[in-house]
């Protein structure tokens, strides 16, 4: 491993995290120790010919943390903050989230030591390809073994490049468009990827809103109509979470981007403040909000819920005592410190863990898989089937009902046979119905599991620990 002694050590926290847990289960030493290392890591070199002639050597990693279900998955990052530790850390939180959604891949990540910023758009082409065929010459990507998707500083474009490399090098290779994930409609993408993981938290969160005994706890109401909401980030993560959230009917009362924060104790609408952004350049000075130039103020206002959207490490020791909310959804990765968990836990605030409540990117990336290996739409087979059913079972219907016939749009709404999109939304609810209420029953089974994020981690390693347990181990 790239660490020294002393240094910082992203790996070495997960660690920390996955052992806390591993002293409430019953499993051996040496599973443990088999679920918590990384299987594979590969660290390549190579060359890269900038526009101006000039040789540069890029430094990049592909890191395989599990392979107890394969392929292996997990997004491929763009930073210069990207080191073996990092990736190491990412790939391994992949594998638990996985396992808690119970989306069968073990987990992965992909990181390129460069700010993308420094690079023109063909010189990113060019990483990009490379990258990928030195994956492929290892045998590090592809739809039954590796399958990357987009993470900080790429998006569809460079899974596009990804795509096409790989076909290019793989030619006739039937299932070849499952070899990565998050790529435009055209080429195989699904729809709903980009609401996904703000839809996911709304769910998650909603789910642990609906649980009497843990509402009480905290001491709040059930149900999500009428919770004051605070938001931090108004990106992809915010923007979606935000939207669900308010048409569910809770108010969101203050929002906070890095430039300052507004607040509005009758809510704010997510849509019009994306807009009014846009148009001026800040969130600020939004009609009816008040400015709160210092936007970390934001997040000690009193309210129910927090969702911090944006980076890691917000909430820290320093803010932590002055939070005044009940619940916090964390939609970003890592926006706790361990020290800030720690004191917030302590408060009695509930902590909803990142690990599984931004899951909904990579549920819905294992449904774009699953598109891929098909090789049909999502509903294409069942829509008009259901449809057609479903105008049979409304005629018998009007006819008990001495002829009178429905209104044309109750007719369309029971009519309805499902598109793709309504699909990959119900199979994302059931999802993180399914995985909240697996951590809530674990964690009320066993007093004594301090928090949800380690109960989180108890359902995790459970998983991964029974599919070793019934694989065996070869030879
Ligand atoms: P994004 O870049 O679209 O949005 C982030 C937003 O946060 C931006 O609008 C940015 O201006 C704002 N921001 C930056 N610094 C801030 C600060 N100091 N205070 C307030 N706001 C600040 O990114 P995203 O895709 O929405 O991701 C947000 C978080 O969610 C990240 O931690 C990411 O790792 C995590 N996440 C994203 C996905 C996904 O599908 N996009 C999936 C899982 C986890």
């Amino acid at each position: 491993m790239s660490t020294h002694l002393n240094e910082y050590s992203f790996y070495s926290d997960v660690k920390k995290n996955f052992e806390k847990a591993a002293k409430f289960t019953k499993i051996d030493k040496g599973i443990l120790d088999t679920i918590i290392v990384c299987n594979s890591v590969y660290r390549m070199r190579f060359p890269l010919k900038r526009d101006d002639g000039s040789v540069e050597v890029i430094e990049a990693y592909r890191v395989q943390h599990s392979h107890h279900k394969e392929p292996c998955k997990g997004g491929i990052r763009f930073s210069e903050n990207v080191t073996q530790d990092e990736v190491m850390a990412l790939a391994a939180l992949m594998t638990f989230k996985c396992a808690i959604v119970n989306v069968p891949f073990g987990g992965g990540k992909g990181g390129i030591k460069i700010n993308p910023k420094f690079y023109s758009r063909y010189e990113l082409e060019k990483i990009t390809r490379r990258y990928t065929a030195e994956l492929v010459k290892k045998n590090f990507i592809g739809p039954g073994c590796d399958v990357p998707a987009p993470d900080y500083g790429t998006g569809e474009r460079e899974m596009g490049w990804i795509f096409d490399t790989y076909t290019s090098l793989k030619t006739g290779e039937v299932n070849a468009m499952a070899c990565v994930t998050g790529k435009p409609l055209a080429l195989g993408g699904v729809r709903g990827r980009k609401e996904a993981t703000g839809m996911g938290v709304f769910f998650g969160v909603r789910e642990v809103c609906r649980n009497e005994k843990l509402m009480k706890k905290v001491g709040l109401t059930t149900g999500i109509a009428g919770k004051k909401i605070i938001i931090q980030g108004l990106g992809n993560v915010g923007y979606h979470s935000a939207k669900y959230f308010r048409e569910n009917g809770a108010i969101i009362i203050a929002i906070a981007e890095y430039e300052g924060a507004i607040f509005n104790p009758n809510g704010l609408n997510e849509e019009e403040v994306f807009q009014h952004r846009k148009n001026t350049k800040s969130i600020l000075n939004f009609p009816g909000a008040k400015n709160i130039e210092n936007s970390n103020d934001a997040l000690e206002l009193e309210a129910d819920i927090f969702i911090p959207a944006a980076l890691e490490n917000v909430v820290n020791k320093d803010n932590a005592p002055r939070l005044k909310v009940k619940i916090i959804g964390e939609a970003a990765n890592g926006p706790l410190t361990p020290e800030a968990d720690e004191i917030l836990n302590a408060k009695g605030v509930l902590v909803v863990p990142d690990m599984y409540l931004n899951a909904g990117g990579v549920t819905v990336s294992y449904f774009e898989w699953v598109k891929n290996l098909s090789h049909v739409r999502h509903g294409r087979l069942q829509k008009q089937f259901t449809e057609n059913t479903n105008l049979t079972i409304i005629k018998e219907l009007e006819l008990l009902n001495g002829g009178k016939p429905l209104d044309d749009k109750a007719r369309r709404t029971i009519a309805h046979g499902p598109d793709e999109i309504d699909l990959v939304h119900s199979g994302l609810e059931e999802t993180m119905i399914t995985a909240t209420n697996e951590i809530l029953k674990i964690w009320e089974e066993q007093p004594e599991i301090p928090d949800m994020r380690t109960a989180s981690f108890i359902v995790a390693i459970n998983k991964i620990a029974s599919t070793y347990d019934e694989l065996g181990i070869f030879p």
